[in-house]
């Protein structure tokens, strides 16, 4: 079918290229894209222009992002859509980057019909039908095994594309919603049983706040410490894989 979309993108990408310095400087320093063959890079390269050129992504609180730094942004956000396509963040418009961490004020009603008003420090927000917001600061760090920040904000898109986040994306047809459950469940039980007891999660424990959470949290996991992610849940690895359609511990170990 005929798509103008299709059509533009086409265009786009026989008209425009990444500064290739740049690109392979940042492809060498990120660990995550390690063992990423060339037909990949290739891809990666291309859903990483079409980003840019599809939503904005802008500094705020007077953070001016430098090419450097959005394309850092982009080639992390990409790498989850890698096989899937960018169709999968057509929820996203814009990407809000503050300096560092921000305060998100969110407004709820509880079953009486009182209104709260909740303050929150955050280090990276992704708002159903709207931006997703990143501190720079956070996404320039050096973090601990298997956190990532991009990773983790736009895994909370990919939960929203079928309303909002609890831990269920819409998945392909060859996947199973009562295997992803179990599954799942399984691992956020345990995680949750590991907190209660106050021990040193191998995962970051923030996982074990909501089925959201959780699903963002091994998401990270499986692009950033895809073989801690499947000793500890192998389960889950293999969800993550065919819901990505990648298979990060194998491409590592190339
Ligand atoms: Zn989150």
């Amino acid at each position: 079918m005929w798509s103008f979309r299709a059509w533009r993108r086409r265009r786009l990408l026989q008209r425009v290229a990444l500064p290739q310095a740049q690109w392979r400087e940042l492809v060498t320093s990120l660990g995550l894209l390690r063992g990423l063959s060339a037909e990949e890079l290739r891809r990666l390269q291309q859903l990483v222009l079409l980003f840019l050129a599809e939503k904005s992504v802008v500094g705020v609180q007077g953070l001016v992002l430098s090419d450097a730094m959005r394309l850092r942004i982009a080639v992390q956000a990409c790498l989850p859509v890698l096989a899937l396509g960018l169709d999968w963040y057509r929820d996203v418009r814009s990407v809000l980057v503050y300096p560092g961490g921000f305060v998100a004020r969110h407004e709820y009603q509880d079953a009486d019909g009182v209104v709260h008003i909740e303050r929150a420090a955050l280090s990276g927000e992704a708002l159903e039908q709207g931006p997703v917001i990143l501190s720079w600061e956070d996404v320039a760090a050096e973090s601990a095994a298997g956190v990532n920040l991009v990773i983790h904000e736009f895994a909370h898109k990919l939960d929203m594309l079928n309303g909002a986040a609890n831990g269920l994306p819409p998945l392909h047809e060859d996947m199973s919603v009562q295997q992803w459950s179990a599954d799942f469940s399984a691992a956020y039980a345990s995680l949750v049983a590991e907190v209660e007891r106050g021990g040193v999660t191998v995962l970051d424990a923030y996982a074990a706040k909501d089925p959201a959470e959780c699903f963002a949290v091994l998401s990270e996991a499986f692009f950033a410490a895809p073989a801690l992610l499947q000793d500890s849940y192998p389960e889950v690895y293999g969800q993550l894989q065919l819901f990505y359609r990648q298979d990060p511990v194998l491409r590592l170990g190339r």
